[in-house]
């Protein structure tokens, strides 16, 4: 296998036109020498059957079948997605759902995303440990993560559906919140962005609980990390969360006049709004808004909030000439705080002394000192963002606890993991650190879990194996998070220190406490300071600047004040006991923005640890999202990114059908008790010790599978049509 820096650069070369090498050139190639039949390519449901298995071929089975229309693609343990970026008539209608739902055999249907939904659904009433699943779905952003985890949820809303048995308003209840929950949170959460007009901008694992029955009785949502910068900095050419754009096209006349906003008013922090997109709907949000339960009231305390920020962009600062005196605000910006304040219900005055003034403790004194220009906007954008923030917060509280099951209601789960995919731009900061870290642990969960654990197994039960190599992404999560030094460590160092930090001086601390680790690289020449890291899906370079202080997050402690005196209840409950006072009273720096992450992050990984995973790879077939394009040049990078070649090596090598020793004894001792049963733990394995019978007990087990599987369905369909009926 080549190593990570070859790897690397081929997968630079490729971006950026073939400077290392022509991809049609050398795949073409590859293609013909392997005399493969183009025409064969379409049928092949899963990539183990490509023979020989190389990215070239792998790609190219791919493309064929993009090109006939097909988009899922099985790459043995996991799937490929490819997306289709237009609506495919009938893929996910109710009739395709039951079709998969009552098959036999789910399996041997075209590869779907119904096919993973369905097998984690059986898992959770099988006999393999552990019951509850996860299904991970990965992919750039754009690639279909977020469409896909609805498609996930839309089925078992569907299958698992209680209303089958209960009553209509058990319906209504459950699956209906449930699937309410996303409407609203990806108005809350999700941005049109240069790489997705709906990009989810924050993490989300959605745990759907069943009962005993397995029917869906509730679900419980965690989110990661929501980019709350977005709400006071849009980049160039991206807009801010859906939500405000939702108020300013959807809302009636009355509610203008509510909010203070006239037709004709701009908002600076409401870029690119001339542009329309599909997820401007004002009203689908609020009628889920009142399916979860939110009521009139509270809607009208969240939007006033929501329009309160943004009268809050629109207040600019002055200097004074005399430094010693505070910034000054012109007329129109005066106005605009008025508005800010009236919204938010709080004073004016104090809103606006809040933003200009800072006051320095000292013991049992209080000093104030004027802020700057700069520290005014600053301060101004903080306020915003920990509002934002906060409302998102308290959003996903009440969401869980609209959707969330009474723990003596149900006994299993199955997870859905929806988190923003890898992210390389122009300029990436602490943001993009923690998303490609966080990106690095899922990876690191699929090396371990497939990989590396399957390939152990397979030496500890005393198999002729000969190891696939793969790219083990360890050395990245060690000097990003590893103990006693990293990456974090050290930012975390530098974000404690009482002043503000020196990008120059914390790059050459990294320098020379990190130079050990071939991941990080650094352009001494830069008039930027930065960092590079190469991460498993590419090399990334991170701006330093700013970096210690939005790590640091700091909110000054007489905005908090402010807030907690708001008459708007939903504002005065939101900051009555507020995390980020307690924080506040810590210190700064004891609870960065990177140990806060790191620590929810390890609470999912022991989550994944203890469930049965099913990854779902999506892959972005363009980057314009261009319906039906194919790039080989950019499919070829996100191919390699996970290691899809050595998953299927893996994979057709291996052992699909793991059953557990005791659970295989008990079921089929009968039909095997001539064979002297070794100490195997994986049942296949026996077969495999002894080819002669492996044939005939094969057909046996086969048949008798079938039959139960079968009398399975006959009573359960029977059921269902009795109760239907
Ligand atoms: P991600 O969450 O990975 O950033 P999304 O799930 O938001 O990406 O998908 C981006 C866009 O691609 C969607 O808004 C939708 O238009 C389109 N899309 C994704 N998956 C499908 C699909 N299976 N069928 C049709 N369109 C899709
Ligand atoms: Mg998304």
């Amino acid at each position: 296998m080549s190593s990570v820096d070859d790897r690397r650069d081929v997968r630079e070369g490729y971006r950026n036109g073939g400077a290392t090498r022509s991809l049609n050139d050398s795949l073409e190639g590859e293609i013909q020498a392997f005399l493969i039949d183009e025409d064969q390519l379409y049928t092949y449901d899963d990539l183990t059957k490509v023979n020989p298995v190389t990215p070239a071929t792998v790609l190219k089975c791919l493309q064929v079948r993009y090109s006939m229309k097909v988009f899922y693609t099985h790459a043995g343990c996991t799937l490929v997605a490819l997306n289709p970026f237009q609506p495919i008539p009938d893929l996910y209608s109710l009739d395709v759902m039951k079709e998969y739902h009552y098959a036999h055999q789910p399996q041997e249907f075209k590869p779907h995303i119904f096919i993973v939904a369905e097998e984690a659904y059986r898992n959770v009433r099988g006999q393999l440990e552990p019951v509850n699943q996860s299904l991970v779905v990965s992919g750039e952003s754009g690639a279909g993560k977020t469409w896909t985890s609805r498609c996930l949820m839309k089925y078992y809303a569907t299958v698992a559906s209680v209303s089958v048995v209960k009553s209509q308003d058990t319906v209504e209840r459950i699956e209906r919140r449930v699937l309410d929950s996303n409407p609203v949170m990806e108005a809350f959460g999700n941005a049109c962005t240069l790489r997705n007009n709906n990009s989810s901008r924050f993490g989300k694992y959605i745990q759907l609980q069943l009962d005993r029955c397995q029917l869906l009785v509730g679900a419980s949502v965690q989110t990661y990390l929501l980019e709350k910068t977005r709400v006071a900095c849009q980049p160039a050419n991206e807009r801010n969360f859906h939500i405000f754009y939702q108020m300013m096209k959807g809302a009636t006349d009355e509610q203008r006049k509510e909010w203070k906003m006239s037709h004709d008013q701009s908002f600076v922090w409401l870029p690119n709004s001339e542009k329309t997109i599909e997820e401007d709907c004002f009203h689908e949000t609020v009628e889920a808004m009142v399916h979860l339960g939110i009521n009139a009231e509270r809607q009208g305390e969240i939007f006033r909030i929501l329009a309160g920020i943004l009268q809050l962009g629109n207040v600019s600062f002055s200097s004074s000439a005399d430094e010693s005196q505070p910034c000054h605000l012109d007329a129109k910006s005066k106005d605009f705080l008025q508005r800010a304040a009236e919204l938010l219900c709080v004073p004016a005055e104090e809103l606006q002394t809040c933003l200009i003034v800072r006051t320095l403790k000292a013991g049992k004194q209080s000093v104030l000192k004027p802020c700057s220009q700069a520290e005014c906007s600053v301060r101004r954008d903080c306020l915003a963002k920990v509002i934002y923030a906060q409302l998102f917060e308290w959003l996903v509280t009440f969401i869980n606890n609209s959707i969330c099951a009474d723990k003596s209601t149900w006994c299993n789960f199955i997870g859905v993991l929806d988190v923003y995919g890898f992210e390389c731009f122009q300029t990436n900061n602490l943001e993009q650190l923690c998303i490609n870290y966080a990106n690095e642990k899922l990876q690191q969960h699929f090396v371990a879990h497939y990989l590396r654990a399957q390939q152990e197994e397979y030496v500890s039960e005393g198999l002729q194996w000969s190891f696939v190599k793969y790219q083990d992404n360890q050395s990245c999560l060690d000097l990003l998070e590893g103990s006693p030094i990293s990456v974090f460590s050290l930012l975390n160092e530098e974000s404690r220190l009482n002043r503000a930090s020196d990008a120059k001086a914390f790059r050459v601390r990294l320098e020379k406490e990190l130079c050990d680790n071939a991941n990080i690289s650094w352009d001494k020449f830069s008039k930027v300071p930065h960092f590079t890291v190469a991460h498993y899906a590419g090399k990334v370079g991170y701006q330093i600047e700013g970096m210690a202080e939005k790590n640091k997050d700091p909110v000054p402690p007489e905005l908090i004040s402010l807030l907690q005196k708001s008459y708007n209840q939903l504002l005065h409950q939101i900051f009555k006991d507020n995390e980020t006072e307690s924080q506040i009273k810590k210190g700064p720096g004891k609870t960065t923005v990177v140990s806060k992450f790191k620590n929810s992050l390890e609470t999912l990984m022991k989550i994944l640890h203890f469930t049965t995973p099913h990854y779902t790879r999506c892959i972005k077939p363009n980057p314009e999202c261009k319906p039906l394009t194919f790039k080989k040049e950019e499919v070829i990078i996100q191919l390699e990114a996970c290691g899809i070649v050595e998953t299927i090596h893996i994979s057709a090598a291996g052992f699909p059908i793991r059953i557990p020793f005791q659970s295989f004894l008990q079921r089929y001792a009968l039909i095997a008790k001539h064979i002297k049963l070794g100490g195997h733990s994986v049942g296949l394995l026996v077969y495999s010790a002894f080819p002669s019978v492996a044939l005939l007990v094969n057909m046996i087990l086969s048949t008798l599978l079938s039959l139960g599987t079968f009398l399975t369905w006959c009573i359960k369909n029977k059921i269902t049509n009795k109760i239907c009926n």
